[in-house]
């Protein structure tokens, strides 16, 4: 398997077909995986925001005065509000706002952007971010897997790597139970998050910073003979990290 970064990927501005910019510029097989970062799948969808898009309301205004009070920096509370609207769920507001979006992941400041945003104050994530690249994917040559990923921190664990926000053509997960390991003993829980292990090295050559390379092809990339699952977001009801937190605040 190897992965490399598509070149000469221009500036990237509302309106701009990813699709053709992508195909114009490799020459992509059926045994691809095209990783394409949220960050210019949201410019090309215009999902691009100003602070003054926000005018922030007693709840958000109430979340950046404890932000500040917690971290001693300053909080806009006009982000807090931006992100509150990009929100259905605050996990954490304090020290930092952890928060679920529409589509289902959890991540900081739900995932809005103040890096990479082509001059615009905030980039929001794709409002569906599977349908993102379900429409990526139609526009393609050839009929192989699109991811959307986006770099996050997670918990346990300093660093940050990429995962997929969003996939088409793919299942999400490979199923390892019921298969055998070395010693014959049947595998039971293991469930393999493919699509955010191909992110996260899709994001190791994209890198975060000016490289201009948000598109990354993963090629040779073989699923194997497993069962496959579309599931990625963790419904509350079974996931007890998230339970165990309802309950808790910070100091
Ligand atoms: P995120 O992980 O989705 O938030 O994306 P990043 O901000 O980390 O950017 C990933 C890569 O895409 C980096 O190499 C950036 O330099 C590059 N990048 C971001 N925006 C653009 C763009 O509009 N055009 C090009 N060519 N590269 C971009
Ligand atoms: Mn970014
Ligand atoms: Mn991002
Ligand atoms: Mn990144």
């Amino acid at each position: 398997m190897e992965a490399f970064a598509v070149p000469g990927l221009p500036e990237i501005e509302a309106g701009d077909d990813l699709a053709a910019l992508v195909a114009n510029r490799v020459s992509l097989r059926e045994d691809d995986v095209v990783c394409v970062a949220s960050t210019v799948v949201s410019k090309a969808e215009g999902r691009t925001a100003a602070l003054s898009d926000y005018p922030a309301g007693p709840r958000a205004r109430e979340i950046a005065s404890r932000l500040e009070s917690v971290t001693g920096e300053e909080k806009d509370p006009r982000f807090a509000q931006a992100v509150l609207e990009e929100s259905t769920d605050v996990l954490m507001d304090a020290p930092f706002l952890l928060t679920e979006t529409r589509f289902g992941h959890v991540g900081v400041n739900a995932g809005i952007d103040r890096s990479n945003t082509g001059g615009d104050d905030l980039l929001l994530l794709p409002k569906q971010p599977s349908e993102s690249a379900e429409r990526i994917r139609d526009g393609l040559p050839v009929d192989c897997p699109v991811l959307v990923t986006d770099t996050s921190g997670r918990p346990f664990r300093h660093g940050q790597r990429g995962v997929t926000l969003g996939w088409a053509g793919m299942p999400a997960s490979r199923d390892w139970r019921g298969e055998e390991d070395r010693d014959g003993h049947e595998l039971e829980v293991t469930v393999e998050s493919v699509v955010d292990e191909l992110a996260a090295a899709a994001n190791l050559v994209s890198g975060e910073g000016s490289g201009g390379t948000p598109v990354v092809v993963v090629r040779g990339f073989e699923f194997g003979d497993h069962d496959g699952s579309q599931e990625l977001y963790r419904e509350v009801s079974g996931d007890f990290v998230r339970q165990a937190l309802r309950g808790w605040s910070y100091e």
